[in-house]
Parts: C-alpha cells; structure tokens; sequence
C-alpha cells in the first residue's frame, strides 16, 4: 500500500511534500526508482532536512526516514509544525492559492497501540501544527482552515480512574472524578462521531452532523465559490 500512495504522489500534482517513507520510493519490488523521477520531474529532493528557503515555483520533497518519523516521545520535536510553517510560506507565494493537507498521522498509530502517552503527544504536536495554520489565515484573512480526522483509533475515553472504595459498605471498587484514566475499547477503528472544526470563508458550512465523503464536496463548494 505504501508504494502504490508513492506512486500516486509521482503521478499527482503536487508542488510540495514533507514527510518520510524514502524507501517506498526507492527501495521498491517493482525497481523503479521514484526519487530519480520525482528529480526528472523537477523536485528538489531532500533526505536529511527541510531546507532553509523555498521558492515557488520550484518544487519540493522532503522524505526525512527510510519508514516512519520518530514518535514525538522518541524526539521528533518540532518536524511537524515547521514543516507546516514551511509549506505555508512556499505555497502563499502562489498568486493562484493552495490547498494544504496537514497530517498528524502518529495519533492514529498511538490508538492502535492502546497508548495514551503516544497518543497525547502527537496530538499536541498536531494541536502546533494547527496553530501554524489559522496565525497564516487570521492573518491572511481569505483562508479557510478545516481540522477533521478520516476516524477515530481505539474507542479512546477520559474516564473516571477506578480505585479501591473507602466506603467499606460500597465492597470494592468505585469511580475517582477527581482524576483522569484515559481507556481504550479497541486496538482497532472505532465509529465514534469525530469532530469537524472550521474557520475562515466558507467554515459556516462545516456544521452538523453527515458523512465523512460530504467533506470532499464542501471543500470544493468552498474553493470554486466567488471570492
Ligand atoms: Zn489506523
């Protein structure tokens, strides 16, 4: 699965990537070398780091790992929202205007994992990256900024920490609401309803409740709406 989406990034559109998996370009089953061609096809690739300056319209790759980035608690620091910040400032050079699709990918893994560690932190590293985007659109003031998720991992919940009951008449066990237990339900995808949050032109439509495809056609209505 991981080098068919390479392929599919060769063949798309796309000006500007950042992330990892070099291997699924390079070190492929079927012998093509995709970092040769995304070069031919005119990216300046980049292995090692998100370089300093970025100029459109010149495009760009970053594939900083062979397979994963590191997880945040194993010291992927600030990769995420930099790169945000990076392609924010190489695509807003574009007299067109952009899409930007920002992943905080690691939660999803952090779920599967049971994890809450894992999974916390790479939401507060999303949460940064989120940040990045609405300084850009507060500023920009014609930018429509959309934080979803494709689904929920693991049947997460806060719930209350089951401790021993003090009240020898309760036999047993009892819920402590004054801390925190974060659960899981699954090592799995859940069905839970996952939050839409928008802001900018356009974010009024985001409201509701209905079906993740809907996402698709109200992102389009956004773009192709006069301005
Ligand atoms: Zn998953």
């Amino acid at each position: 699965m991981h080098e068919e989406i390479a392929a599919q990034l060769v063949g798309s559109e796309v000006d500007y990537f950042a992330g990892a998996g070099s291997m699924f370009f390079s070190n492929r089953k079927d012998g093509y070398n995709y970092l040769d061609s995304l070069t031919s096809k005119g990216f300046n690739i980049d292995t090692v780091e998100l370089s300093s300056e970025v100029h459109f319209p010149q495009k760009y790759g970053y594939l900083l790992a062979p397979d994963a980035m590191p997880k945040m608690v194993e010291g992927r620091g600030d990769f995420l929202p930099r790169a945000t910040r990076q392609a924010i400032e190489y695509l807003s050079q574009d007299p067109d205007g952009f899409f930007l699709m920002v992943e905080g990918s690691q939660i999803d893994w952090g779920g599967h994992e049971n994890n809450s560690e894992y999974l916390i932190s790479e939401l507060i590293d999303f949460d940064q990256a989120i940040g990045v985007g609405l300084d850009f659109a507060e500023k920009d003031q014609n930018t429509l900024v959309i934080v979803t998720a494709d689904h929920e991992t693991g049947g997460f919940t806060l719930s209350a920490r089951i401790i021993q009951s003090a009240d020898t008449s309760m036999m047993g066990m009892e819920s402590d609401y004054d801390s925190i237990s974060p659960t899981f339900s699954t090592g799995g995808h859940s069905a839970t309803l996952i939050p839409v949050f928008a802001w900018g032109p356009g974010s009024d439509e985001f409201s509701g409740i209905y079906q993740n495809t809907a996402i698709f056609d109200k992102m389009m209505s956004a773009v192709n709406s006069p301005q």
